[in-house]
């Protein structure tokens, strides 16, 4: 990490590919850890609040200057010190933007992959962003059969479960995206309206509907506003992300605020992390499954090479990704 940005993280500068340290493989001291070749890498949106000053409080530390970033990975075990870890197993944690890394094992889940699915799939629907739909879905949404739920960034990993999950829980679904392309994915899982946010016709669309009873929040900002302004009676709001303020450190003002009190909302602001312990042995074991046989579908957009994380993670936050943003380092 080599510099904090002032809005958008600029490739080259904000995070540099630094080739000048270098691990010893055969000779790393592990301190009872493990050492990992990491293969894959996820680019997610919070890893822009990382890139803050150390004093502007949030709920995961920032980066600091000079040291890797860190993100959701997958990793092989090269060497292990702890029993619980042996050479060739698979693992999923924070792992350091690296080739190779020396890790002590607290945050590490050895997958099994018994669906044999690419690693990659277990940074995106079966990773850190499904559970993140799936974990808060379940605990947030009280969904009723023939209500209608609005998910703004509808085609990202994690909007894109989120409608599905309301399709198969009998709700009319809208979704809202950047472009044709993360349209057309929406429609394929069986989004019920579709539209693209930048022709400035969210209020329409939502009234056109008949209005909302759940909204799942990824940008925050005035498409918040608009949900607000047509939320039913009861209305459940769960407050998931902000993309539309990270970059700017300002969010719109927002009138209709105001109808979390007249509409008697229920807004759920969450981490993912603080579900897991609740909702993760039943997330391994139902989504695999419905993974594997299609009847949940994903999208990734897979690029190779460690040195393109900073294109990657500007790519992110503008909405170039076309799909769940994954980092091949290499091959296990
Ligand atoms: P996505 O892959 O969908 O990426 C974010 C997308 O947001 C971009 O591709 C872009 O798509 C869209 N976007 C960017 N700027 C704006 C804007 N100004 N207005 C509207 N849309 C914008 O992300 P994820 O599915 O990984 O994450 C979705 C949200 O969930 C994020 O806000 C993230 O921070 C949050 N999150 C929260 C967690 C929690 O524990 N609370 C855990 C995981 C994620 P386009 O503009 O093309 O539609």
């Amino acid at each position: 990490f080599n510099q904090i940005p002032e809005k958008y993280p600029v490739p080259g500068q904000t995070v540099i590919y630094d080739t000048s340290k270098k691990i010893d493989l055969d000779t790393v001291p592990l301190h009872g850890g493990v050492l990992i070749k990491i293969l894959d890498l996820s680019i997610d949106p919070y890893m822009r609040s990382r890139m803050r000053p150390p004093e502007v409080r949030s709920y995961l530390p920032a980066f600091e200057l000079g040291k890797s970033i860190v993100g959701f990975g997958i990793g092989m075990v090269i060497r292990s010190e702890n029993a619980k870890y042996k050479a060739g197993d698979h693992v999923y944690g924070i792992l350091e933007c690296q080739h190779y890394s020396v890790h002590d094992t607290s945050d590490l889940r050895v997958l099994e992959n018994k669906h044999k699915l690419p690693w990659s799939t277990y940074l995106g629907v079966l990773g850190m962003p499904g559970k993140t739909a799936y974990m808060a879905w379940k605990e947030f949404s009280d969904a009723k059969k023939g209500e209608t739920v609005f998910v703004s960034a509808g085609a990202g990993p994690v909007g894109s479960l989120v409608l599905q999950l309301a399709k198969m829980d009998g709700l009319t679904t809208i979704g809202s995206a950047g472009s044709q392309e993360k349209l057309d994915f929406m429609k394929e899982i069986g989004t019920d309206v579709c539209f693209n946010y930048k022709e400035g016709n969210t209020l329409k669309i939502l009234r056109d509907a008949k209005g909302i009873d759940i909204y799942w929040d990824n940008v925050g900002g005035e498409t918040l506003d608009h949900a607000l302004a047509t939320a039913h009676l009861n209305g459940r709001f769960i407050e998931c992300g902000m993309i539309s303020g990270y970059n700017t450190g300002l969010n719109a003002p927002m009138p209709n605020l105001i109808q979390i009190i007249a509409q008697s909302l229920t807004l759920h602001g969450f981490i993912v992390t603080r579900l897991e312990a609740k909702y993760e042995e039943e997330f391994y074991k139902v989504l695999p499954p419905l993974v594997e046989s299609g009847k949940i579908k994903h999208k990734e957009e897979i690029t190779n090479g460690l040195e393109k994380v900073g294109d990657v993670i500007l790519a992110v936050q503008k909405g170039d990704n076309k799909a769940k943003a994954v980092i091949h380092v290499a091959d296990d």
